[in-house]
């Protein structure tokens, strides 16, 4: 018995919760991005490009010590040193170390940045759910002023907008410094008054990071916080006018939202402005995006004393929207397949597709040998909207054929004695 009869399978496998993009799927990305920079260029922000790895402590004190994420989620180890780093499970945390450290603030006092790319938490993997995912992380630092706010959410609005697909907003104020405490107080003796008929989760969050549990997406837990204190019922003077500027903000340029006073977020950072974008199109997973405002965050990272806000939104969770309302990117196409048969063509082939791919046509061509019948086939597959068929005999008399692949009308053209002059002929044809 061979090895290969053996019933082990020797590949290996991703691991669970890690996912390829394959090439189909990639189209849809690349165009949900390329829609997205041109909007984040439209108002004014620039990319930045963090690390992926960063000290374990950057995430404990920005989002926070009792917070799912740092609890459990984090990809945490030792390195060769034993420096203890993190996968990065979010981008604003590393996004507002980067800004510390160059003091970019000193440059502009108000800095429009954005970063994509790969973000790892060990979470249960489901449908929009996975352990590394990718987001676009939207910050405006240095700015208190609630239309900033407003605009931010205008920002992410319109790109779902223009990406095609309906989500809903829900917005909420998380108060501040000042207010948020004496809520709190308020909150944990509400919920002192529950124990016992709260869900065990619950139960312990009450003590470690009580806000959270206005969370729950238990049905029973949901009943008994129908008699919970608001916070939007406890918001300071400066909160109050800070989100009634933000929701008149919202109004002005006619961005429906619904305000939702048990939208807490996950991480401890976020005061005042809270927003989430959802749907109830993939199930549990709801928020394709989310955001905040972070006014102390940059201080307490060691920076100036300046306010911020941002949003992440999951590229996957915007991926499978758009493909659920069939909003995927469309088969791709070249322009030219150059089908060459005998090898005196293919080597004249050979010359041309280079000369044209150059001069920036999409062009294609076999180097197997392969039958005429298999090559127009390929061109096929490739969906090419023009096919040169070169033979030896078409070589001997300076002539190929070129076949309109729509319109299946075809024409002598000459073959290349200028390499030069014929590939510029051929450009103006083709691109025409
Ligand atoms: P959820 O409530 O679904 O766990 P979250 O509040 O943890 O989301 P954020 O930390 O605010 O999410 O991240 C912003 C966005 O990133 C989410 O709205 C979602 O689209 C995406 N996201 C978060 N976690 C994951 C994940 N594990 N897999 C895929 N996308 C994710
Ligand atoms: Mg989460």
């Amino acid at each position: 018995m061979s090895r290969y009869d053996e019933d082990t399978d020797l590949s290996v496998k991703a691991l669970k919760g890690f996912k390829d993009i394959l090439p189909d799927e990639v189209r849809t990305w690349q165009m949900v991005e390329r829609i997205a920079r041109d909007i984040f260029h439209r108002f004014g922000f620039s990319e930045i490009k963090v690390p992926i790895l960063e000290k374990t402590e950057l995430f404990s004190r920005s989002i926070g010590e009792a917070t799912d994420i740092v609890e459990k989620e984090m990809y945490t180890f030792e390195d060769r040193n034993g420096a203890l780093i993190t996968m990065r499970p979010e981008g604003t945390a590393s996004l507002l170390r980067a800004f510390i450290e160059h003091g970019l603030h000193v440059q502009r006092p108000v800095q429009r940045l954005y970063t994509m790319g790969p973000m790892f938490r060990h979470e249960r993997p489901q449908k929009g759910r996975l352990r590394q995912f990718h987001q676009m992380s939207v910050e405006v630092v240095g700015s208190e002023n609630p239309k900033v706010d407003a605009e931010v959410i205008a920002m992410a609005h319109l790109l779902l907008n223009e990406l095609g697909l309906s989500v809903s907003l829900e917005i909420n104020s998380l108060g501040c410094r000042s207010c948020r405490p004496l809520f709190n107080n308020r909150l944990v003796e509400f919920l002192k008054e529950c124990s016992g008929r709260l869900c065990p989760d619950c139960e312990r969050r009450r003590h470690t990071n009580p806000l959270r549990v206005l969370d729950c997406k238990n049905e029973n837990c949901r009943s008994l916080f129908d008699k919970a204190p608001l916070i939007l019922d406890h918001l300071c003077d400066q909160c109050r006018d800070h989100f009634a500027d933000m929701e008149n903000g919202l109004k002005l340029l006619d961005i429906p939202y619904l305000v939702n006073p048990f939208m807490v977020r996950g991480l401890d950072y976020y005061t005042r402005t809270t927003f989430e974008l959802v749907t109830d199109a993939l199930g549990s997973q709801s928020a394709v995006g989310a955001g905040g405002r972070y006014d102390g965050l940059i201080k307490d990272l060691g920076g100036p004393d300046i306010p911020g806000i941002g949003f992440a939104m999951g590229m996957e969770r915007l991926v499978l929207l758009m493909s659920q309302q069939q909003k995927e990117a469309g088969a791709t196409s070249i322009d030219l397949f150059v089908a060459a048969l005998g090898k005196a063509a293919q080597e004249t082939a050979f010359k041309m597709v280079h000369g044209l791919r150059v001069n920036g046509l999409q062009v294609a061509m076999d180097h197997e040998g392969r039958s005429l019948k298999s090559q127009m086939k390929q061109a096929g597959r490739l969906n090419s909207r023009y096919t040169l068929i070169i033979g030896d005999d078409e070589l001997e008399k300076g002539e190929g054929t070129l076949r309109n692949m729509e319109s299946r009308d075809q024409a002598s053209v000459s073959l290349p004695g200028d390499l030069d002059e014929w590939t510029g002929k051929m450009v103006e044809m083709i691109s025409s």
